[in-house]
């Protein structure tokens, strides 16, 4: 039989940012997993950056590390978590990226003389990013980021149009994802803004396929005959999305009002009965009530705002459902702990336990070093991620005496620089695209705690750091109540410590965080909790 060509669902917002539509995307690609289909997920980025490398996390959230190192949008992460799949810089495209290799190109020559184009030049260069990615896959989902009618965004759209018409309308879905507001004087929700955000979309030469309207609440009166009447889309094409208890509801909901079936029959896809059962449990499991709440402190200099530090919170979430408790995030300022201020270090007193998350600046950095000093003197649980790590030993070796000890992030002329930059990386400290990225492997001692947790002493986890662990004290570690359990395979390289004599002080150079799944907790992160616990 031959085989099926690639379906695209391309997925595109209107009326305002920040709707859910990567989650709309994340959840669209989990029911038709479930339909036994192999499905790839890509984030188009209109902005004009390269990667997400040089963005700031706390205006454009957590830097999404792939596994071939692209550091990428968050959304990557929830793709990977939802279709439990691990991507790759493929799946990864911003205009920076793609101007850069068409202007490398006119420079080359390669255009023959001819004028370089929007269009057909740039358009052509987006649908190929969304060809070359979807190879192999029966279905690929294409996000494309911020809202339509964007100053960056027309190509994008273009492109995305110009690949329907190749490919037929049977091989590609538009979903557009609105809102609707709920005017709390008339008590009714409004579909007017969707409309607009519709007409938006159809004037590029996209006529929808599904709308996804989000809604506070969808109860009181269905707009689902209104939005169709005036969008051109049928009512079962329509889903409503109320505010959900958790992100992981929303492939159920999607199910639940006809979408996948809806989606499926327009692609052609077999018209499988999804599985979802494990889903379901799992989102059971999420919503119970549980057991006992754990404290945890995160010492950060990004305050509340949980996007910025993402896959870390996912993380400690998921490993709280395997163990049927609840977290109570305490968010300990890091800024506020160097200064030597009280509060945050009575509040970092209430904490079951601490997490060091990763960093670059020196904001903070002395901050940090006092909550690792304060975890390894108090035997507080300690979870160091990548900074978190880099603390921890400075920490150690301040609290053995060695008051001199520092990172060179902090101060690049110190004298005992116990984290350093590495050697290939000097004289680019400041630059994007110079850290070492994406999965390595590390071997883990046979006696440690980790390998216990990992149970395995081979792993392989993602990085994304300039400095690292300076040889050259290594063997005072044991002197100062730490030890290094896991290492490059070629030992020259720190990748975990844990405090001897504690019961629970891990850290690590790379961000286990990654590669943690809500249907599966990670083993350090489950350590933690169980530590607390
Ligand atoms: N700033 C540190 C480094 O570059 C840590 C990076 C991180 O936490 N991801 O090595």
């Amino acid at each position: 039989m031959a085989k099926r060509p690639t379906k695209y669902v391309f997925v595109t917002g209107g009326v305002l940012s920040g709707l859910g539509k990567g989650i709309t995307a994340a959840s669209i690609g989990t029911i038709l997993k479930a339909r036994g289909l192999n499905v790839n997920s890509q984030k188009l980025d209109p902005y004009l950056n390269v990667d997400a490398g040089t963005l700031n996390p706390a205006e454009h959230g957590e830097c999404f590390v792939t596994k071939d190192g692209a550091e990428t949008d968050l959304d990557l992460g929830h793709y990977e978590r939802f279709l439990d799949i691990e991507l790759t810089s493929k799946s990864s495209v911003m205009s920076g990226k793609i101007l850069r290799k068409l202007i490398d190109d006119e420079r080359a020559g390669k255009f023959l003389g001819k004028t370089v184009q929007v269009v057909p030049h740039l358009t052509n260069a987006i649908q190929q990013a969304v060809l070359d990615a979807s190879v192999g896959y029966d279905v690929q989902i294409v996000e494309i980021g911020g809202t339509v009618g964007d100053y960056e965004s027309p190509a994008f759209f273009e492109a995305i149009r110009e690949l329907g018409s190749k490919v037929g309308n049977e091989n590609c879905a538009y979903v557009h994802v609105v809102y609707l507001p709920y005017l709390s004087t008339s008590k009714e929700i409004k579909t007017k803004p969707a409309q607009n955000a519709v007409r938006d979309l159809r004037s590029l030469g996209i006529v929808p396929t599904v709308l996804v309207a989000r809604s506070e609440d969808p109860s009181n009166n269905n707009p689902k005959s209104k939005l169709s009447a005036f969008c051109g889309v049928p009512e079962a094409g329509i889903a409503i999305l109320p505010n959900a208890k958790t992100v992981y509801e929303v492939p159920l909901t999607l199910e639940q009002q006809g979408i996948g079936k809806y989606i499926s029959n327009h692609l052609g896809l077999p018209n499988k009965k999804p599985n979802l059962k494990e889903w379901e449990k799992m989102v059971t499991r999420i919503t119970a009530v549980p057991k006992k709440i754990c404290k945890i402190g995160v010492v950060a200099k990004y305050m509340d705002n949980q996007d910025t530090y993402m896959c870390v919170f996912e993380a400690l979430r998921s490993a709280a459902w395997w163990n049927n408790v609840g977290i109570d995030i305490v968010w300990i300022d890091s800024g506020s702990l160097s200064a030597g201020d009280g509060a945050a270090k009575r509040q970092l007193k209430k904490c079951d336990g601490v997490v060091v998350p990763g960093g670059f600046g020196t904001r903070g950095l002395e901050g940090k070093i006092k909550a690792a000093q304060y975890c390894l003197k108090e035997k507080v649980p300690y979870l160091g991620l990548c900074l978190g790590l880099q603390m921890a030993v400075v920490a150690a070796a301040r609290n053995a005496g060695v008051a001199s000890a520092t990172s060179s992030e902090i101060d690049p002329q110190g004298t005992n620089l116990v984290i350093d930059t590495m050697n290939d990386q000097k004289g680019k400290e400041n630059t994007g695209g110079t850290m070492r990225l994406g999965d390595y492997p590390c071997v883990i001692a046979k006696d440690s705690q980790s390998a216990k947790l990992y149970k395995t002493l081979k792993i392989n986890e993602r990085h994304r750091h300039r400095y690292e662990c300076n040889n050259d004290f290594r063997d005072q570690y044991e002197a100062w109540g730490i030890r290094i359990v896991g290492t490059s395979p070629d030992k020259s390289l720190v990748e975990m410590i844990e405090a001897i004599d504690h019961p629970f002080m891990i850290a690590t150079q790379f961000h286990p965080e990654f590669k943690s799944r809500p249907s599966r907790a990670h083993p350090l992160f489950d350590g933690f909790l169980k530590a607390m616990i």
